[in-house]
């Protein structure tokens, strides 16, 4: 039997460096937190930040914790056109080479140099999860989703394995709105290729020069 995956939709947020949060809400402000995530430790706070790119902006975004070595933007493809920056796709953590915002806080603004992404999406596990369903951490896996009318294969879906985790796949609301998710979508890891770890990218470039595997 297949490995059956709740697929969550992550809306925009962000999580915050412990001084760059000082230099937002002051020296005396704390995190609040208002609820927790499917991620273990991880939760939503009652802080909320605006996002302000040189085409728009966005107030009212939440921020995550516990903090962050570094402060991260999470936002979407469609999100990136309005604040008019390149939406660059990266696994969180990696920020090197990706663009900056302006983040305004009640007590200050912060210019980020680096740190908004579009979250590659991503199938958090278990190791136990990662045995059942015969892959390991950094896999690239097809996922297959379970949608009226809407169906889709996601290629590209990094999997990430650690026994802080529980078993979600994580796409951000470009994403889910693509498949038109209802309640609670699931997907389930495809084989292809043997279930050999594949990129959908190469497959298209090899069909397109006319070799069929
Ligand atoms: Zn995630």
């Amino acid at each position: 039997m297949s490995l059956t995956i709740p697929i969550e939709t992550s809306a925009r947020h962000i999580h915050l460096a412990e001084e760059d949060f000082k230099t937002l809400f002051g020296p005396d402000g704390k995190l609040n937190y208002v609820k927790e995530l499917s991620q273990p430790g991880q939760y939503a706070c009652q802080e909320r930040l605006a996002v302000v790119g040189p085409k728009g902006r966005f107030d009212s975004v939440v921020v995550l914790g516990p903090f962050r070595s570094h402060t991260q933007v999470e936002i979407s493809v469609t999100d990136a056109r309005k604040l008019g920056i390149p939406s660059v796709i990266r696994q969180s953590g990696d920020i090197a080479d990706t663009p900056g915002c302006t983040l305004v806080g009640p007590c200050g603004s912060l210019e980020l140099k680096r740190g908004v992404i579009v979250a590659k999406r991503h199938i958090h596990m278990a190791p136990l999860d990662a045995i059942r369903a015969h892959v390991r951490d950094n896999d690239i896996v097809f996922v297959i989703t379970t949608s009226y009318e809407r169906s889709l294969i996601f290629s590209d879906v990094v999997v990430r394995v650690s026994p802080s985790f529980r078993l979600a796949m994580h796409v951000d609301t470009d994403e889910a709105n693509a498949f038109a998710n209802d309640d609670n979508p699931t997907g389930v890891i495809l084989k292809l290729f043997d279930g050999h770890t594949y990129n959908l990218q190469a497959w298209a470039e090899e069909l397109q020069a006319g070799i069929h595997r």
